[in-house]
């Protein structure tokens, strides 16, 4: 068995713990971040293949909102970005037009909202509030982008959040990190070795022996680390998965209390689809193509990849399809091809052609099917009527020796961003250096 001590181990190398890392090894203390893959970044995988002509986002993509720390680090890793351009279009039944909103009827659906006195779940609030067949639009509207979107199960989201969510401009204003987020982890990860602390790639941790101030975590290949402190980012789907589920990590004794304040909170699925073609095809009328759509910034369609964008002002000519939520997860075992081909028939169907053409134009392909990563086991968190709750329980360290980060935990607006991962690992390492100067409340108390 191969044995090492450390004064704090962090728990997965996602933007939430080289955050907490990096803080923690330059307040002095002796870090090392276990990681199961062999890469860092988690759910920010920035992927380079000699079938694309660049790198491209297998996870994180884009920048939504206001997003201070994430722009703060980019910029020191000399990482600008830029807004997406291109219009928006919208197919249904073959036919394309070009849109503006996402949601036609949101200023009818935020004023019902806001009436509201208590939350519920958004297919409860569609169905007492819009049960009308003139409601369709919006009923399919709203649970579209709720499903597409923030990969939420609409029996399940919460109409607050997401109300909180689209009164803020829901998709809109999101640039990209030019040459993608990966860079922004390279610099996380230099600064934390410069402050002397390691990471430990290909490393799957299996349980979590603990007790106050004492830590063992056994990993596969007999690995096993002791630590007076430790700090666990794995997803949201790990810590809900169950013990048959890979992915899964014990704990002993058991964190009964955090496995059901996990499983109240929601995490979808996504699975992403990314085609490299020879051209932009899309932008210019051919024999085989009956509907160009020039300019392309994304589209939204009925097709079973509904959900499609370019990379414009980038020209290059890779389309990336997305599917969220229920039906998501619904294809979690469905192998890649099978993906690549319902991808392929879905932009056949979008640009009025065959997917032999489309394949023949074809140059670079990648499925990306979060749920299916026992890793990962989903995409990222979203709200439910019980999440602000559950977060606090899971938020709430253990006898000042297990402590919890990631995005899943962030309490700020921008749950399931790396945003919210980032600051959650700054927060927890900001925690453990704060109570540790003061006098911590298990110290035998002065007598009086
Ligand atoms: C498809 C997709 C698109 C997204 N798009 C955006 C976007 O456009 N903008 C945005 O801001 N956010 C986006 N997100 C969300 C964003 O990627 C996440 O919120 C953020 O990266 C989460 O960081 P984290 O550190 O909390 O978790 P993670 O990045 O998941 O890090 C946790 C780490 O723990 C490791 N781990 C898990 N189990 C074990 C184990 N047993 N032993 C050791 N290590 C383990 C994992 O491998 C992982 O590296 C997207 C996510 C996905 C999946």
């Amino acid at each position: 068995m191969l044995h090492q001590q450390t004064n704090i181990l962090v728990i997965g190398a996602g933007a939430a713990g080289l955050m907490a890392a990096r803080d923690l090894a330059r307040a002095g203390k002796s870090v090392t971040i276990i990681e199961a893959r062999n890469r860092l970044g988690g759910r920010i995988h920035t992927f380079t293949s000699s079938e694309f002509s660049a790198p491209v986002e297998l996870g994180a993509e884009f920048m939504h909102g206001d997003v201070p720390l994430t722009k703060e680090l980019l910029r020191e890793a000399s990482i600008t970005y830029q807004d997406p351009g291109g219009k928006n279009y919208e197919v249904g039944q073959g036919h394309a037009q070009e849109t503006g909103d996402y949601m036609e009827d949101l200023p009818l659906l935020l004023d019902t909202l806001y009436t509201l006195s208590d939350d519920m779940p958004l297919a409860a609030f569609l169905t007492q509030y819009f049960p009308e067949d003139r409601y369709q639009l919006l009923r399919d509207q709203a649970t579209r982008f709720a499903e597409g979107y923030d990969a939420a199960d609409s029996q399940r989201a919460s109409v607050f959040a997401l109300r909180d969510e689209w009164s803020g401009g829901g998709a809109e204003d999101s640039p990209r990190p030019l040459g993608g987020y990966g860079g922004l982890l390279q610099l996380l990860a230099q600064q934390l070795q410069a402050a002397g602390g390691t990471i430990e790639l290909g490393t799957v941790v299996q349980a979590v022996h603990w007790q106050p101030g004492h830590v063992e975590v056994r990993c596969d290949n007999d690995r096993y680390y002791q630590a007076q402190q430790v700090v666990l980012t794995v997803p949201l789907g790990v810590l809900q998965a169950t013990e048959e589920q890979p992915g899964y990590v014990a704990f002993v004794p058991e964190l009964s209390e955090k496995r059901t304040a996990a499983a109240a909170m929601g995490f979808g699925a996504i699975i992403k689809v990314l085609f490299e073609f020879d051209e932009a095809f899309w932008e210019h009328s051919a024999a085989e193509l009956a509907q160009p759509l020039s300019d392309l910034g994304f589209l939204f369609s009925d097709a079973p990849i509904p959900t499609w964008w370019a990379q414009l002002p980038d020209p290059r000519p890779l389309l990336t399809g997305w599917l969220g939520g229920p039906t998501a997860l619904h294809l979690r075992d469905t192998p890649d091809e099978v993906i690549i081909e319902q991808a392929l028939e879905s932009l056949a169907y979008i640009f009025t052609t065959t997917p032999a053409y489309l394949r023949a134009k074809l140059r670079g392909q990648r499925v990306a099917n979060w749920a299916a990563d026992p890793f990962a086991l989903g995409a990222y968190t979203y709200s439910t009527v019980d999440t602000a709750t559950a977060r606090l329980v899971l938020l709430q360290p253990i006898e000042q020796t297990l402590f919890f980060a990631g995005e899943a935990v962030y309490a700020g607006p921008a749950l399931g961003t790396v945003e919210a991962a980032l600051q959650s690992g700054k927060d927890v390492a900001a925690s453990i250096i704060n109570q540790q100067l003061t006098p911590s409340s298990s110290e035998p108390q002065a007598l009086r």
